[in-house]
Protein backbone atom coordinates (compact mmCIF):
# COMPACT_ATOMS: atom_id res chain seq x y z
CA UNK A 1 0.00 0.00 0.00
CA UNK A 2 1.38 3.42 -0.92
CA UNK A 3 2.06 5.89 1.84
CA UNK A 4 -0.06 9.47 1.68
CA UNK A 5 2.03 12.59 1.43
CA UNK A 6 0.04 13.47 5.03
CA UNK A 7 1.26 9.98 6.63
CA UNK A 8 5.09 10.54 5.21
CA UNK A 9 5.14 13.90 7.07
CA UNK A 10 2.64 12.42 9.84
CA UNK A 11 -0.21 14.85 9.86
CA UNK A 12 -3.58 14.44 9.60
CA UNK A 13 -5.49 15.41 6.30
CA UNK A 14 -7.09 17.91 7.85
CA UNK A 15 -4.21 19.47 9.05
CA UNK A 16 -3.66 23.19 8.82
CA UNK A 17 -1.38 24.68 6.34
CA UNK A 18 1.23 26.00 9.77
CA UNK A 19 0.85 22.31 11.19
CA UNK A 20 2.14 20.95 8.04
CA UNK A 21 4.91 23.34 7.77
CA UNK A 22 5.90 22.82 11.50
CA UNK A 23 5.81 18.86 11.41
CA UNK A 24 8.07 19.40 7.76
CA UNK A 25 10.60 21.50 9.32
CA UNK A 26 10.43 19.36 12.41
CA UNK A 27 11.41 16.59 10.10
CA UNK A 28 14.12 18.07 8.24
CA UNK A 29 15.73 18.79 11.32
CA UNK A 30 15.58 14.64 11.70
CA UNK A 31 16.53 13.91 8.10
CA UNK A 32 18.72 16.05 6.48
CA UNK A 33 21.60 14.54 5.30
CA UNK A 34 24.07 16.33 7.07
CA UNK A 35 22.38 15.78 10.06
CA UNK A 36 21.53 11.87 9.30
CA UNK A 37 23.70 10.67 6.84
CA UNK A 38 22.17 7.08 6.74
CA UNK A 39 20.65 5.72 3.05
CA UNK A 40 17.49 5.62 5.19
CA UNK A 41 17.68 8.80 6.27
CA UNK A 42 18.25 10.52 2.43
CA UNK A 43 15.52 8.28 1.02
CA UNK A 44 13.09 9.54 3.44
CA UNK A 45 14.20 13.16 3.04
CA UNK A 46 13.39 12.90 -0.39
CA UNK A 47 10.12 11.64 0.46
CA UNK A 48 9.62 14.45 3.10
CA UNK A 49 10.40 17.17 0.32
CA UNK A 50 8.26 15.78 -1.87
CA UNK A 51 5.08 15.63 0.56
CA UNK A 52 5.97 19.38 1.83
CA UNK A 53 5.99 20.35 -2.10
CA UNK A 54 2.46 19.05 -2.75
CA UNK A 55 1.14 19.72 0.30
CA UNK A 56 2.00 23.55 1.29
CA UNK A 57 1.20 24.41 -2.12
CA UNK A 58 -2.51 25.31 -1.78
CA UNK A 59 -3.10 24.46 -5.77
CA UNK A 60 -1.32 20.93 -5.83
CA UNK A 61 -2.55 19.90 -2.41
CA UNK A 62 -6.28 20.13 -3.72
CA UNK A 63 -5.65 18.65 -6.55
CA UNK A 64 -4.17 15.61 -4.77
CA UNK A 65 -6.85 15.37 -2.37
CA UNK A 66 -8.98 14.96 -5.58
CA UNK A 67 -6.99 11.91 -6.97
CA UNK A 68 -6.39 10.60 -3.27
CA UNK A 69 -10.12 10.18 -2.38
CA UNK A 70 -10.32 8.98 -6.58
CA UNK A 71 -7.46 6.04 -5.43
CA UNK A 72 -8.29 5.28 -2.02
CA UNK A 73 -4.35 6.31 -1.46
CA UNK A 74 -2.97 5.84 2.01
CA UNK A 75 -7.02 5.14 3.39
CA UNK A 76 -5.90 1.99 4.51
CA UNK A 77 -3.04 0.71 6.76
CA UNK A 78 -1.26 -2.79 6.58
CA UNK A 79 0.05 -3.96 9.57
CA UNK A 80 3.07 -5.43 7.47
CA UNK A 81 3.73 -2.23 6.50
CA UNK A 82 6.54 0.15 7.76
CA UNK A 83 4.47 3.19 8.06
CA UNK A 84 6.26 6.40 9.10
CA UNK A 85 5.21 6.59 12.52
CA UNK A 86 6.77 3.19 13.27
CA UNK A 87 10.30 4.68 11.68
CA UNK A 88 10.22 7.82 13.77
CA UNK A 89 9.99 5.56 16.73
CA UNK A 90 12.85 3.51 15.52
CA UNK A 91 14.95 5.94 14.89
CA UNK A 92 14.33 8.17 17.93
CA UNK A 93 17.99 7.25 19.72
CA UNK A 94 19.39 8.72 16.50
CA UNK A 95 17.22 11.83 16.99
CA UNK A 96 18.26 12.80 19.99
CA UNK A 97 21.88 12.56 19.16
CA UNK A 98 22.62 14.32 16.24
CA UNK A 99 25.64 12.87 14.32
CA UNK A 100 28.49 15.34 14.53
CA UNK A 101 30.98 15.24 11.57
CA UNK A 102 34.61 16.85 11.93
CA UNK A 103 35.38 19.33 9.15
CA UNK A 104 37.95 18.74 6.59
CA UNK A 105 41.34 19.95 6.36
CA UNK A 106 42.24 22.83 3.93
CA UNK A 107 45.53 22.69 2.38
CA UNK A 108 47.29 25.64 0.82
CA UNK A 109 50.68 25.93 -0.57
CA UNK A 110 53.19 29.62 -0.68
CA UNK A 111 56.56 30.19 -2.37
CA UNK A 112 58.82 32.29 -0.62
CA UNK A 113 62.40 32.65 -1.73
CA UNK A 114 65.67 31.75 0.01
CA UNK A 115 66.48 34.75 1.99
CA UNK A 116 62.77 34.51 3.38
CA UNK A 117 62.96 31.01 4.36
CA UNK A 118 66.08 31.72 6.79
CA UNK A 119 64.59 35.14 7.92
CA UNK A 120 60.71 33.70 8.30
CA UNK A 121 58.25 35.73 6.87
CA UNK A 122 54.61 36.58 6.67
CA UNK A 123 52.27 35.25 3.79
CA UNK A 124 48.45 36.60 3.32
CA UNK A 125 46.37 32.85 1.76
CA UNK A 126 43.14 33.29 1.43
CA UNK A 127 40.71 30.46 1.92
CA UNK A 128 37.23 29.81 1.30
CA UNK A 129 35.13 27.62 3.77
CA UNK A 130 31.65 26.49 3.64
CA UNK A 131 29.28 27.06 6.50
CA UNK A 132 26.16 25.92 6.99
CA UNK A 133 23.53 28.60 5.52
CA UNK A 134 22.71 30.61 8.61
CA UNK A 135 19.08 31.28 6.92
CA UNK A 136 17.69 27.80 6.44
CA UNK A 137 20.14 25.64 8.89
CA UNK A 138 21.27 23.65 6.22
CA UNK A 139 17.89 22.35 5.41
CA UNK A 140 17.99 23.85 2.19
CA UNK A 141 14.01 25.10 2.55
CA UNK A 142 12.10 27.68 4.28
CA UNK A 143 8.94 27.08 5.10
CA UNK A 144 8.44 24.82 2.33
CA UNK A 145 10.41 27.18 -0.15
CA UNK A 146 13.92 26.60 -1.78
CA UNK A 147 15.69 29.08 0.71
CA UNK A 148 16.94 32.02 -1.29
CA UNK A 149 20.09 32.74 0.89
CA UNK A 150 22.26 30.34 -0.52
CA UNK A 151 19.72 28.86 -3.58
CA UNK A 152 18.79 25.86 -1.82
CA UNK A 153 22.40 24.65 -1.58
CA UNK A 154 22.33 24.43 2.55
CA UNK A 155 25.38 26.14 2.76
CA UNK A 156 27.05 29.37 2.16
CA UNK A 157 30.58 30.03 0.96
CA UNK A 158 32.81 32.32 3.73
CA UNK A 159 36.14 33.86 2.15
CA UNK A 160 38.49 34.61 4.45
CA UNK A 161 42.56 36.35 4.47
CA UNK A 162 44.73 34.70 7.08
CA UNK A 163 48.12 35.57 7.70
CA UNK A 164 50.68 33.30 8.38
CA UNK A 165 54.15 33.49 10.19
CA UNK A 166 56.78 31.39 8.69
CA UNK A 167 58.86 30.94 11.18
CA UNK A 168 63.12 31.28 10.35
CA UNK A 169 65.24 28.59 9.18
CA UNK A 170 62.07 27.05 7.67
CA UNK A 171 62.98 23.65 5.57
CA UNK A 172 61.34 23.31 2.11
CA UNK A 173 58.13 21.73 1.85
CA UNK A 174 57.29 22.14 5.76
CA UNK A 175 53.50 21.95 6.42
CA UNK A 176 52.71 24.60 8.91
CA UNK A 177 49.91 23.77 10.71
CA UNK A 178 46.75 26.78 11.76
CA UNK A 179 44.15 25.03 14.26
CA UNK A 180 40.77 24.97 13.64
CA UNK A 181 41.22 27.10 10.13
CA UNK A 182 39.88 24.18 8.18
CA UNK A 183 35.95 23.63 6.88
CA UNK A 184 33.92 23.93 9.65
CA UNK A 185 32.75 20.77 11.28
CA UNK A 186 28.61 20.02 11.79
CA UNK A 187 26.92 19.20 15.06
CA UNK A 188 29.45 20.10 17.64
CA UNK A 189 32.57 18.14 15.41
CA UNK A 190 36.05 19.83 15.32
CA UNK A 191 36.71 22.35 12.76
CA UNK A 192 39.41 21.00 10.46
CA UNK A 193 42.68 22.34 10.02
CA UNK A 194 44.51 24.71 7.50
CA UNK A 195 47.85 23.44 6.10
CA UNK A 196 49.93 25.86 4.44
CA UNK A 197 52.76 23.74 2.51
CA UNK A 198 55.82 26.16 2.19
CA UNK A 199 57.64 25.38 -1.01
CA UNK A 200 61.04 27.24 -1.08
CA UNK A 201 62.59 28.94 -4.47
CA UNK A 202 66.17 27.45 -5.73
CA UNK A 203 69.02 29.99 -5.05
CA UNK A 204 72.18 28.95 -6.47
CA UNK A 205 73.90 31.56 -5.78
CA UNK A 206 74.08 31.47 -1.50
CA UNK A 207 74.68 28.31 0.23
CA UNK A 208 73.85 27.73 4.02
CA UNK A 209 76.12 24.96 6.11
CA UNK A 210 75.63 24.85 9.84
CA UNK A 211 74.57 28.29 9.98
CA UNK A 212 77.26 29.53 7.73
CA UNK A 213 76.45 30.99 4.29
CA UNK A 214 78.75 30.68 1.25
CA UNK A 215 79.21 32.57 -1.82
CA UNK A 216 81.55 32.56 -5.09
CA UNK A 217 82.22 35.73 -6.15
CA UNK A 218 83.98 36.10 -10.09
CA UNK A 219 86.07 38.91 -10.08
CA UNK A 220 88.52 40.02 -13.00
CA UNK A 221 92.16 40.16 -13.63
CA UNK A 222 92.51 43.73 -13.11
CA UNK A 223 89.94 43.73 -10.09
CA UNK A 224 92.24 41.30 -8.88
CA UNK A 225 95.44 42.89 -9.21
CA UNK A 226 94.62 46.68 -8.73
CA UNK A 227 91.74 45.76 -6.19
CA UNK A 228 88.21 47.21 -6.03
CA UNK A 229 84.70 47.29 -4.97
CA UNK A 230 82.34 43.90 -5.55
CA UNK A 231 78.92 44.12 -4.87
CA UNK A 232 77.91 40.27 -3.47
CA UNK A 233 74.46 38.81 -2.46
CA UNK A 234 73.79 38.13 1.47
CA UNK A 235 70.21 37.05 2.89
CA UNK A 236 69.92 40.76 4.09
CA UNK A 237 70.29 42.30 0.68
CA UNK A 238 73.40 43.30 -1.13
CA UNK A 239 76.94 44.02 0.17
CA UNK A 240 80.23 45.74 -0.77
CA UNK A 241 83.36 43.96 -0.30
CA UNK A 242 86.86 46.20 -0.89
CA UNK A 243 88.62 43.79 -2.13
CA UNK A 244 92.44 44.24 -2.25
CA UNK A 245 95.21 44.24 -4.84
CA UNK A 246 96.99 41.32 -5.20
CA UNK A 247 94.13 39.47 -4.27
CA UNK A 248 94.89 35.60 -5.08
CA UNK A 249 92.03 32.91 -6.65
CA UNK A 250 90.45 30.93 -3.63
CA UNK A 251 91.07 33.33 -0.95
CA UNK A 252 87.84 33.94 1.17
CA UNK A 253 86.96 37.23 2.84
CA UNK A 254 84.56 36.51 5.73
CA UNK A 255 81.65 39.32 6.34
CA UNK A 256 80.48 39.78 9.91
CA UNK A 257 76.52 40.10 10.80
CA UNK A 258 75.39 39.62 7.31
CA UNK A 259 74.08 35.47 7.71
CA UNK A 260 71.28 33.51 9.23
CA UNK A 261 69.94 34.93 12.50
CA UNK A 262 70.74 32.95 15.65
CA UNK A 263 67.22 33.25 17.59
CA UNK A 264 68.48 32.46 20.72
CA UNK A 265 71.25 34.88 20.82
CA UNK A 266 69.75 37.17 18.34
CA UNK A 267 72.74 37.32 16.21
CA UNK A 268 73.38 37.42 12.89
CA UNK A 269 75.96 35.04 11.85
CA UNK A 270 78.49 35.40 9.18
CA UNK A 271 78.85 35.03 5.56
CA UNK A 272 81.99 33.91 3.63
CA UNK A 273 83.03 35.46 -0.05
CA UNK A 274 85.42 32.85 -1.74
CA UNK A 275 87.28 34.70 -4.57
CA UNK A 276 87.61 33.48 -8.56
CA UNK A 277 89.62 34.87 -10.71
CA UNK A 278 87.65 34.99 -14.15
CA UNK A 279 90.00 35.20 -17.43
CA UNK A 280 88.13 37.04 -19.77
CA UNK A 281 86.97 34.70 -23.13
CA UNK A 282 87.83 37.55 -25.67
CA UNK A 283 90.88 40.16 -25.45
CA UNK A 284 91.39 43.04 -28.04
CA UNK A 285 94.58 43.62 -29.80
CA UNK A 286 95.55 46.51 -27.79
CA UNK A 287 94.99 43.96 -24.52
CA UNK A 288 97.28 41.70 -26.41
CA UNK A 289 100.26 44.60 -26.52
CA UNK A 290 99.67 45.61 -23.17
CA UNK A 291 100.07 42.13 -21.76
CA UNK A 292 102.87 41.64 -23.73
CA UNK A 293 104.59 44.44 -22.03
CA UNK A 294 103.79 44.00 -18.85
CA UNK A 295 105.41 40.10 -19.51
CA UNK A 296 108.43 41.96 -20.55
CA UNK A 297 108.44 44.45 -17.48
CA UNK A 298 107.53 41.39 -14.85
CA UNK A 299 110.73 39.32 -16.84
CA UNK A 300 112.85 42.43 -16.47
CA UNK A 301 112.06 42.86 -12.27
CA UNK A 302 112.77 38.94 -12.15
CA UNK A 303 116.27 39.16 -13.70
CA UNK A 304 116.94 41.99 -11.62
CA UNK A 305 115.69 40.18 -8.19
CA UNK A 306 117.26 36.65 -8.96
CA UNK A 307 120.07 37.68 -11.93
ZN1 LIG B 1 19.83 28.42 3.07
Amino acid sequence: MLKSYYEILNVAPSATKIEIKNQYRKLVRIYHPDINPTAEAERLFKEINKAADILLDDEKRKNYDKFRSKNKVGYSRNSSNYTFSDLFKTKKEKLQQPVSKDGEDIIVSIDIDFSEAFLGTYRVVNIARSMICPKCGGHKFVNGNKCSYCDGLGEKILKRKITVKIPPSVKDKTKLRIKGEGQFGVNGGKNGNLYVVVNIEKNDELKIKDGIVYYTAQISPYCAILGGNITVPTLWGQAVIKIPPLTKANQSFKLIDVGVLNEKTNKKGDEIVKILIQIPSKITDEEIELYKKLNEINKKNSNAKYG
